[in-house]
C-alpha cells in the first residue's frame, strides 16, 4: 500500500481547516471560502476557486489535498438508479449508489473496503475486510454523487448502506455525519441520514450517547438467535436480546423510531411462524420494519421467496400492528446489492487494486 496521505480537505471540519489556514499563514476566512467552493459550488479542483490567490491555488493543487478519490465507472438502470465505482488513492475500488424516488434523491455510501461481518448472503463480506475508509473518502462519495445529479435535482438523503459496517469505523462515520449535516458542509438534516448496522451493541450504545437525530437501521433478518447466527456471523457476539436492549436505549436517547431491516430468504426466515415471531419480538418497540426480498449473489445458494410469500409475510406483520415497508428492489441490473460490483471486479481481475501511475497523485503533507 502507498504511504498514507494526510487527511484531504473533504475530511476536515471547519475548525481544522481554519487551523490549517493559520498554520500556512493564510487568513482564517479562507477556510469558509474553500468549503463554500467544495460543498455549495461543486468545485473539484483548487484551480476553480478563483477568489483565492493564484499562488495559494497552485500550492494547494500541487499538494493534491482536495479530491483523493475519482469516479471509475458509472452503471445506470432504467429506474434511475446509478451505481458509481469509486477508485481510492491506493487503487482499491468501492461503490456508492444514487437512488431516485420521486422527490427523494439518496446517496448510499460505503464505509469500509470490504467487510469483516461475513453475512452469508452479502457480497461485501465475501473477501473479508481490507481497511476502513477515512472521513474524506466517505464524504467524497456524496460529492461525486452530488456532482453527478441533473441540474434540477439536489441531494436530499444519505444512507450508510454501502460496503462495510459503519459502526466498525465509528470515528470516521461520526465525523462524516457532522460534515454532512453542517451548514458549511452538505447541509443535510440529521433526520434525512440513516446509519445501517449489523447490530454491534457497543456501537449502538455509543451512538445513542451522541444524541444525534439520525435514523438507526438495524439489520435483524431473523427473530431467534440460532437462525440469525446461521446467516450473520457477528450474532454470536451480539445476541438479539442485547441488540434490542440497545435499540430501546437509542430510542430513549433520540426519540427516533428504529428501522429494522429484514431480508427475506427462502426456507430460512420467511415462514408464517417467522412473521408471527418477528411481530411478537418487536412488539412494544417504536419501529418500522423494512422488508427486502434477498437479492441473490453467485457465491451463495440462498434465494428469495416467491412474491406470494413476501406479501403473506408483510400482511401478517401488519395484522399484528407493525408498520411495514416493502423495499422495492432498485438497480438489480447493475448489481446494486451491497458489495456486488466490487466482488465482481475482483473476480474478473478488472484493475482491482491497481495503483495510479505518474507523479502528482500522491498527496503531500503541509509539514
Ligand atoms: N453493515 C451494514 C450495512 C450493510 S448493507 C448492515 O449490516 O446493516 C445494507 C443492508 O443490505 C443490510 O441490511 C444487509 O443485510 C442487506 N443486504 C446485504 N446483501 C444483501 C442481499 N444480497 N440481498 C438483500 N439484502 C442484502
Amino acid at each position: 500500500m502507498k504511504d498514507r496521505h494526510l487527511t484531504s480537505f473533504t475530511g476536515m471540519s471547519l475548525e481544522e481547516l481554519q487551523e490549517l489556514c493559520k498554520s500556512i499563514g493564510e487568513p482564517v476566512y479562507r477556510a469558509r471560502q474553500i468549503l463554500l467552493w467544495i460543498y455549495k459550488k461543486g468545485a473539484t479542483s483548487f484551480e476553480q476557486m478563483y477568489n483565492l490567490p493564484e499562488r495559494l491555488r497552485e500550492e494547494l493543487e500541487k499538494k493534491n489535498l482536495l479530491f483523493q478519490t475519482e469516479v471509475d465507472t458509472v452503471a445506470k438502470t432504467i429506474d434511475g438508479t446509478e451505481k458509481l465505482a469509486i477508485r481510492l488513492f491506493d487503487g482499491n475500488i468501492i461503490e456508492s449508489v444514487l437512488l431516485r424516488n420521486r422527490r427523494k434523491v439518496t446517496a448510499c455510501v460505503s464505509t469500509q473496503v470490504g467487510c469483516a461481518m461475513a453475512c452469508s448472503f452479502c457480497a461485501s463480506g465475501q473477501l473479508g475486510l481490507e481497511r476502513n475508509l477515512d472521513t474524506g473518502e466517505i464524504i467524497e462519495q456524496t460529492l461525486h454523487i452530488k456532482n453527478h445529479l441533473h441540474q434540477n435535482e439536489s441531494l436530499t438523503n444519505i444512507v450508510f448502506m454501502g460496503i462495510g459496517e459503519p459502526l466498525a469505523n465509528y470515528d470516521n462515520v461520526i465525523k462524516s455525519l457532522k460534515i454532512m449535516n453542517a451548514d458549511w458542509g452538505l447541509g443535510i438534516s440529521m433526520r434525512h441520514i440513516t446509519v445501517s448496522t449489523v447490530g454491534i451493541v457497543t456501537g449502538i450504545r455509543r451512538l445513542a450517547r451522541e444524541r444525534l437525530k439520525i435514523n438507526l437501521a438495524i439489520s435483524l433478518h431473523a427473530s431467534d438467535d440460532s437462525t440469525r447466527s446461521g446467516i450473520i456471523l457477528s450474532n454470536k457476539k451480539n445476541s438479539i436480546r442485547n441488540i434490542l436492549a440497545a435499540a430501546r436505549e437509542y430510542f430513549r436517547a433520540t426519540h427516533r423510531d428504529i428501522s429494522f431491516e429484514y431480508t427475506l430468504i427462502e426456507g430460512i426466515n420467511s415462514s408464517v411462524q417467522d412473521a408471527t415471531a418477528l411481530a411478537r419480538l418487536l412488539n412494544g418497540i417504536r419501529c418500522i420494519i423494512n422488508i427486502l426480498p434477498l437479492n441473490p449473489i453467485e457465491e451463495c445458494e440462498l434465494r428469495p421467496p416467491d412474491r406470494k410469500t413476501v406479501e403473506m409475510f408483510c400482511n401478517i406483520l401488519e395484522r399484528n400492528g407493525m408498520v411495514v415497508t416493502l423495499r422495492k428492489k432498485k438497480g438489480d441490473d447493475v448489481n446494486a446489492a451491497c458489495g456486488q460490483l466490487r466482488l465482481q471486479r475482483y473476480k474478473h481481475g478488472k484493475r482491482y487494486k491497481t495503483r495510479k501511475t505518474g507523479g502528482g497523485n500522491h498527496p503531500l503533507s503541509f509539514a
